[in-house]
């Protein structure tokens, strides 16, 4: 059985303040949510020890955006994972591509941070997915087997979750069609070692589109970005039919 797990990217927004508003109209929402489906908030570093307090004792789960290899040093800007764990972090994404075009992520620092998270038990998500030049040129898979290949070496896969995230259609509006998402996480399935892992689609997920993505036999939750910025429309998302 794979597990569902659905989780808001905020990326570079909210304050502590704004968060505390999402949370007080999100939570009730969840009173209906399936149990076994898997919630995640994962806020910029700073909101982290709030949200930390106000979901304890919820349902939801907290998740970091980056996470360093080392577990202390001299690196300025970055968190290490157990500055994370401390504040009861579940889940870190790791190489997204907002990473990986502005701040220089490779597939070997991802390789590296994925090591690191798992070794300090927290449960990596490593996105993966082509640019629409890729697209257009008929690499996405060739890509995205390379992306898999350099990043899980050495990676445990029973810790691991995988978002599928086409870039083109990331803030986009543009979203990858729900079959077409289906068959590159398809793809993605048949590389790795254990057909249990959890693969997310990423890409403009809405309350509008979600019931169509998770109809899909291979697709088994969602990494969503602007829709969970909103606490009714994220809500929408994690109750779809
Ligand atoms: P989006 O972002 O839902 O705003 O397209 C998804 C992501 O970058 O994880």
């Amino acid at each position: 059985m794979r597990k569902i797990v659905i989780a808001g990217n905020w990326k570079m927004f909210k304050t502590q303040a704004e968060s505390s508003e999402f949370l007080n109209g999100f939570l009730p929402h969840l009173e209906d949510t399936p149990s076994a489906r898997e919630v995640v908030l994962c806020p910029p570093f700073t909101d982290l020890s709030l949200l930390s307090k106000s979901l304890h004792g919820s349902r939801v789960n907290l998740g970091a955006q980056n996470v360093h290899w080392e577990e202390n040093g001299a690196y300025t800007g970055e968190i290490a994972a157990p500055m994370l764990t401390e504040l009861g972090v579940r889940y870190v994404i790791v190489g997204h591509s907002e990473r990986r075009q502005y701040f220089g992520e490779t597939d070997a620092t991802v390789n590296l941070r994925l090591k690191a998270a798992q070794k300090y038990g927290l449960t990596p998500i490593l996105c993966v997915g082509e640019t629409k030049q890729q697209r257009d040129e008929k690499k996405t898979e060739k890509l995205i087997s390379n992306q898999l290949e350099k990043g899980l070496v050495d990676v445990d896969q029973t810790n691991l979750v995988i978002a599928y995230e086409p870039i083109w259609a990331i803030g986009t509006g543009e979203t990858c069609e729900a079959k077409e998402a289906n068959r590159v996480i398809g793809l993605i399935r048949s590389q790795l070692t254990n057909p249990n892992v959890t693969i997310q689609y990423g890409g403009s997920v809405k309350p509008n589109n979600i019931d169509e993505i998770m109809a899909q036999p291979e697709i088994d939750g969602a990494l969503v970005g602007g829709a969970s910025l909103e606490a009714d429309s994220f809500a929408k998302i994690v109750n779809y039919q």
